[in-house]
């Protein structure tokens, strides 16, 4: 059976990767899905675990996308956001472009995903909804060695490579409001195209709930670090869908 890493270009499927092949169990493929908004940092350690990859074990990561048109331009020519409600832009600019990418070879396959051992509900989840696909079988290899987030990241210094920065795109519903502020600190035409999007939303709504950018973008350094923002974590980060 044709085993595939679904990849996220994050700590734990990067963790995953190198466990699995030092383990000596090589995949045959390795599927990162670029919704075209990904964060530019995500998109160059992917190059770079690539190379690695391609000295190591001969093998590159394949980049897939849903269209060339990206989840950004078409959300800006819909005028529309992701929302963390329904969360259909994993599902139609990762989960439905990586299952069409693999679909394309014969026969069933063994996909591995990077839940680690803190994961139990979203192993759970997974397995779930994994129930109708005929031609996936969905594995945990992490979190069945009971490998945590902290042991993924021993795993990856071990190899001698570099932490992989948080992966998602850059106008994600999951973003804490303070990385929206970094963002418009060290990523201006990030945060600029973010802000674009919102302000031409019909009805006015904000990619985050009950944080609006041009608030954000008004605001002076002082008044930012007053606020108190709890992180909520992506729920599709690191191609864990
Ligand atoms: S990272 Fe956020 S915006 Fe991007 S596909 Fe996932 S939930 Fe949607």
């Amino acid at each position: 059976m044709m085993k595939v890493v679904s990849y996220g270009g994050g700590v734990n499927s990067t963790a995953m990767v190198i466990y699995l092949i030092n383990r000596g169990d090589v995949p045959d493929m390795i599927v990162f899905v670029d919704t075209g908004a990904e964060l530019p940092e995500t998109l160059d350690y992917v190059d770079y675990f690539s190379a690695y990859l391609k000295q190591k074990v001969g093998m590159e990561i394949v980049i897939t996308r849903r269209n060339s048109e990206g989840l950004y331009n078409y959300c800006l020519r819909k005028r529309i956001m992701p929302i963390m409600k329904y969360r259909w832009c994993t599902s139609d600019w990762k989960v439905i472009p990586f299952d069409k990418y693999i679909s394309q070879y014969q026969g069933k396959k063994t996909v591995y995903v990077g839940f680690d051992a803190e994961e139990d509900g979203r192993v759970a989840g997974a397995l779930q909804k994994s129930c109708n696909l005929k031609n996936q079988i969905k594995v945990f290899p992490l979190h069945d060695a009971n490998i945590t987030r902290d042991d993924c990241i021993n795993i990856i210094r071990v190899e001698g490579l570099k932490i992989p920065p948080k992966s998602g795109c850059y106008i994600c519903p999951f973003t804490p409001k303070r990385e929206f502020r970094e963002m418009k600190r060290n990523k201006p035409e990030l945060f600029k195209k973010a802000l674009t999007l919102e302000l031409q939303h019909p009805k006015g709504r904000t990619i985050k709930q009950g944080v609006a950018l041009k608030e954000i973008d008004a605001q002076g350094e002082l008044d930012f670090m007053r606020e108190y923002d709890p992180s909520i974590p992506c729920g599709c980060s690191d191609g864990q869908y």
